[in-house]
């Protein structure tokens, strides 16, 4: 594994860890798309973290950013793993906590409800697959795993949550599904490494929640992507 490239939504989730491993801008990679790259080596392994960018004064989140930030990021880097890293809901109910680390063991879309037979319900739910190790890296370095699942809304409607219990999910964001929707066109391995910032059955109001604990998250999604940075270096580049 020569090159591995992190596709993250918001500044601040990435930039605790683009700071710990000093990466560099490089400027207007992307350009005239908003996508920022950073880039810098780790021994032998080329390291980039690929940011959304920003449209009307904000970090561009959400499914459609992610897709073809992902997509230009392949064309153009050619990673041999893609890791999403960034913040999520969780519930108490499975014994989650605020600034937990999770790494996703399956993914799916919770909010495409297609009628139709079970080709276009398949198509809809995504289940996509994720990298074959990720199960394995998240007991060398003791992090929890669950299934990840993605919409287009930080809030949680009835239905979202129906649909989420029934088909095991326990960790809701706004992008996974979508990059490991693009990662599985050309095949490429994806790494989802997810901090929880709120409790979807905590009682607490999401966002405001959500805004508490983004810095908490963030921090401890440096001090676990630097573990998983060093041990991909040291154990997966040859
Ligand atoms: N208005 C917010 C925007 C963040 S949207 C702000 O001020 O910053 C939420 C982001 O965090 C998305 O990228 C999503 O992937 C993640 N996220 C965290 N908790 C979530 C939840 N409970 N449901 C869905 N996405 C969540």
């Amino acid at each position: 594994m020569k090159k591995i490239c992190y596709i993250v939504a918001m500044r601040a989730e990435a930039r605790p860890f683009i700071e710990e491993f000093q990466l560099h801008e490089v400027k207007d990679y992307f350009a005239p798309y908003p996508f920022i790259l950073y880039q810098g080596t780790v021994g032998q392994m080329e390291l980039s973290v690929v940011l959304n960018g920003e449209q009307h004064g904000s970090d561009l989140v959400g499914c459609e950013a992610a897709s073809i930030t992902t997509y230009a990021a392949i064309e153009r880097l050619h990673p041999d793993l893609v890791i999403n890293s960034g913040t999520c809901g969780a519930f108490k109910a499975d014994g989650a906590k605020i600034a937990d680390i999770y790494i996703g063991n399956a993914v799916m879309f919770h909010d495409r409800r297609v009628p139709g037979d079970d080709a276009w319900g398949t198509q809809a739910l995504g289940n996509y697959p994720l990298w074959s190790q990720s199960e394995a890296l998240a007991e060398v370095l003791a992090f929890k795993i669950g299934k990840v699942t993605t919409g287009s809304s930080l809030d949680m409607q009835p239905i979202d949550l129906e649909i989420i219990r029934s088909n095991g999910g326990q960790l809701k964001d706004m992008e996974a599904a979508a990059i490991a929707f693009t990662c599985s066109l050309t095949h490429t391995p994806l790494l989802l490494v997810k901090s929880v910032t709120d409790l979807c059955d905590g009682g607490e109001k999401t966002f405001e929640e959500f805004s508490k604990n983004l810095s908490a998250a963030s921090q401890a999604l440096r001090v676990a992507n630097t573990r998983i940075i060093y041990y991909l270096a040291e154990h997966c580049c040859q």
